[in-house]
């Protein structure tokens, strides 16, 4: 049999094309001589039914298909959908490749295959291993980098890696590990920790503790963050010292494709050159666009100060703002949050309405609709705030109005990339416009801002460098929490997304307001504050699109669903899920309330 090249494209979203695509990924797997894959993913149903019409010009046959996938071979003959290639398969390949129910990657010889997109490197032609100082030269020692530059070192490459921190406009600096380490999620889950402990203090006279809450002493925490993030920094060099990555700690920048101008912190230049070079230089918060702006501390600054904020407004609304602020609260501080326009853009708005309303009952306050117009220092060394409808004095104003990629002094223009409004630069699967150049992490367009997310694409891109892989890290169903004062996890769509693309009818939303037991014998806590909901689509097979989460440890409970998305769970795989009783976990799997029925969801007894 002549080898063919057999192609699916499909929604992402859709079981039917991760079906197919799995079975086509099969195809090439079980019979290379005779099968070349090609699975083409849209990113939408949207961006799917915008493509579809060009690739039928090319095909005899197919032209009244509209459904997602499409499957056609030697990009002329078409083959049909899901059902129709899945016969394709079957007759032309004699079944052994035959997919499972859902689409869930388990092919029928038990072993797992997963949608492969291709993602191997381009060559650079012109440069060759050894005319370089390095195989591999990385800008930026943070989550992304770091992961990159193990994985390549010990895959055989000579590596180097530069790292520098350019201090906070209000000159807070730190060392080794970028942003998560130093200036977000550590320090930031250790504090909500923090912050949490103070509540956990007020449940514990309740269950027999004779305890008194004091005062909470901001600079014991700092010091003791501090003190934990200097061992990891310490930690980070001893690893890479260990796996032979050349660490220094210089701020680099490009002088042309394959060559990096160094400079330390006494200003002494030099240049070094590799055949590779990856990005990996992460954001800084974006300063406050208002008269007196520079007053604002960030959250590069928050983690350092040498004495508690005080009375603290905190500017904007998403991930950064709303975890601060609830910290602050919980450690006592009067705290304010101006928001913009809707909280936690982007996300599922019943919940970040609902995590609003939490932190509210916890003590935070909100002035909404608002953006600073001039901040002012008063004759006492504090903060006035002017807003259009009012003003205040504060202690502490924290800027946390979204990050810009750190890139406008790393000599872009010398290889001719260009950045978006917020510095970012443009990559596919890692590789920009410039062979030898490659970025991940934070500073791609369109990446999630994620620390699991740079680390991924960091090894992900070393083993494509230097063993030949050729599969991309697939982002899809991505888990993540806001950790504020009550966590909000959630993996997949929104229900706004999800209504927005299949449209309403197609969507039912299974949910529920639950009591976690631990809170059912304090006192100061409140019944029912905590909330889920599932987000299914009815017509095939109620799979489920979205699980959102409100509730302590949320993050912790929602992260493995990432997995059970990925393969397609069913609403009804979920309810057959025996839970661990009595957890939070489980609430997940006893919903049976939908919202469409309209009735109160609330959960009273085991
Ligand atoms: P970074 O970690 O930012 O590292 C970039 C490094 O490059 C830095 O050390 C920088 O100093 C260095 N650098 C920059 N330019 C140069 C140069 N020219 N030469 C040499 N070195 C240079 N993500 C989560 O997943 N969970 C969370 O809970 C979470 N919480 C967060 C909380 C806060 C407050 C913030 C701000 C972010 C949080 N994030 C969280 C996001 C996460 O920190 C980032 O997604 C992650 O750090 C990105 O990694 P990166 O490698 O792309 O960049
Ligand atoms: P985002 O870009 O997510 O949000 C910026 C916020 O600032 C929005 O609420 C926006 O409001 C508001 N804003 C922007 N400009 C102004 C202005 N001029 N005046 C008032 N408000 C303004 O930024 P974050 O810094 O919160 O987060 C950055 C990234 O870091 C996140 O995307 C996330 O990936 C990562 N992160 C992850 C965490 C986690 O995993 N738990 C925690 C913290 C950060 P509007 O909606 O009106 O535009």
């Amino acid at each position: 049999m002549p080898r063919v090249k057999v192609s699916v494209a499909g929604d992402t979203s859709c079981s039917f094309f991760q079906r197919a695509a799995n079975v086509a990924a099969s195809l090439e797997l079980l019979f290379p001589d005779q099968v070349e894959t090609e699975i083409i993913e849209l990113e939408s149903r949207k961006a799917y039914k915008a493509w579809l019409p060009k690739a039928l010009e090319k095909l005899k046959g197919g032209e009244d298909h509209t459904s997602s996938p499409i499957a056609y071979v030697d990009d002329s003959e078409y083959i049909g959908g899901c059902d129709d290639f899945l016969e394709y398969a079957r007759t032309q390949f004699g079944g052994g490749a035959a997919g499972p129910r859902n689409g869930h990657g388990v092919g029928n010889n038990g072993s797992r295959s997963k949608v492969v997109a291709s993602a191997k490197l381009s060559i650079d032609a012109e440069s060759k291993s050894g005319e370089f100082d390095y195989d591999l030269v990385i800008i930026g020692g943070g989550s992304g980098g770091l992961a990159a530059s193990k994985e390549a070192s010990e895959l055989g490459a000579k590596v180097a890696l530069l790292d520098f921190v350019v201090p906070s406009p209000h000159g807070t600096k730190w060392g080794l590990g970028g942003t998560c380490v130093n200036v977000g999620c550590i320090p930031k889950k250790l504090f909500h920790h923090a912050a949490l402990t103070g509540e956990f203090m007020q449940d514990a006279p309740d269950f027999g503790w004779d305890v008194q809450v004091g005062a909470h002493n901001w600079e014991k925490l700092v010091d003791n963050v501090r003190n934990y993030i200097k061992s990891l920094n310490f930690g980070y060099k001893v690893q890479l010292r260990e796996k032979g990555v050349k660490y220094l700690n210089k701020l680099g920048s490009l002088i042309d494709a394959h060559t990096v101008k160094t400079v330390d912190k006494k200003g002494k230049e030099e240049t070094i050159s590799a055949q590779r070079i990856i990005i990996a230089v992460g954001g800084r918060p974006r300063p406050l666009d208002c008269e007196g702006g520079e007053l604002a501390i960030s959250s590069d600054d928050m983690f350092y100060l040498d004495s508690a904020p005080g009375k603290t407004l905190v500017v904007g609304a998403s991930y950064v703002a709303l975890e601060c602020a609830s910290f602050l609260t919980g450690f006592g501080y009067d705290t304010s949050v101006m928001v913009r326009s809707i909280l936690l853009r982007g996300f599922d708005q019943q919940m970040a309405d609902k995590v609003g309303e939490a932190m509210e009952k916890l003590g935070t306050k909100f002035i909404r609709g608002a953006v600073p117009r001039k901040l002012e220092k008063t004759d006492d060394g504090r903060i006035r705030v002017h807003w259009d409808e009012g003003s205040d004095v504060f202690d502490t104003v924290l800027a946390a109005v979204g990050r810009l990629a750190d890139t406008s002094k790393l000599g872009l223009e010398n290889v001719g990339l260009k950045t978006n409004h917020v510095g970012k630069i443009k990559a596919t699967h890692s590789q920009t416009e410039v062979p030898s150049i490659f970025a991940i992490g934070d500073c791609v367009e369109g990446m999630l801002e994620l620390t699991p997310v740079a680390i991924e694409l960091g090894r992900n891109l070393a083993q494509r460098m230097f063993v030949g892989r050729e599969d991309p890290v697939d982002l899809r169903s991505i888990p993540t929490a806001v950790f504020a004062g009550l966590e909000y996890g959630c993996v997949g769509l929104s229900e706004d997304a999800a209504r927005e693309e299949y449209g309403d009818d197609a969507i039912e939303v299974y949910h529920t307001h639950f009591t976690p037991l631990q809170w059912t014998v304090p006192h100061h806590r409140e019944y029912n504050v905590c909330y889920t909901k599932v987000v299914v689509l009815k017509d095939d097979d109620e799979r489920v699109l979205g699980m959102h989460l409100l509730s302590p440890e949320a993050g912790e409970v929602i992260q493995a669903y990432g997995i059970s998305l990925k393969y397609g769970m069913t609403f009804e795989d979920l309810r057959e899920l025996v839970g661990i009783h009595p957890t939070i976990g489980e609430e997940l799997c006893l919903l049976t309330e939908p919202k469409s029925s309209g009735k109160d969801a609330i959960k009273s007894g085991c």
